[in-house]
């Protein structure tokens, strides 16, 4: 008697799944995000769905790399993969009406210093950290 007729579990997710471009992008040195065509919203982190007006009618943008600091914390402890203390930073991006997180490399930053995106390899995958511009 079969028993479960399902090869794979209900909540798989596909490799290259509809936000591969966001990972891509990265790998290209953009930072990649969607866009609504139908309200022009856009959002952060991408999405398939548009959360202000429920569209599927979603396209790519590339976003400025620049950024304002807002604020910042040492981290003296790093996460297991990290090689010794540093900075994580939150950057008001322009272009982006939010506040993303990020470690920074350099100096201590300041609130208000002017940073950009700059990209790390971890195995094939590009990762985005933040420096002084
Ligand atoms: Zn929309």
């Amino acid at each position: 008697m079969k028993m479960n007729t399902l090869d794979k579990p209900p909540y798989y997710i596909d490799v290259n799944t509809k936000l591969s471009s966001f990972w891509e992008g990265l790998n290209q040195g953009e930072f990649r995000t969607t866009k609504c065509k139908s309200c022009g919203s856009v959002h952060y982190p991408p999405r398939t769905l548009c959360p202000s007006c429920y569209s599927d009618q979603i396209e790519w943008v590339n976003l400025p790399l620049t950024g304002t600091v807002e604020t910042y914390t040492h981290v003296d402890i790093p996460p297991p993969g990290f090689n010794g203390a540093f900075y994580l930073v939150a950057v008001r991006m322009d272009e982006l009406d939010k506040t993303i997180l990020g470690r920074y490399t350099g100096e201590e930053p300041k609130i208000g210093d002017r940073v950009t995106m700059a990209f790390e390899q971890m195995g094939e995958q590009a990762v985005y950290i933040f420096k002084a511009l």
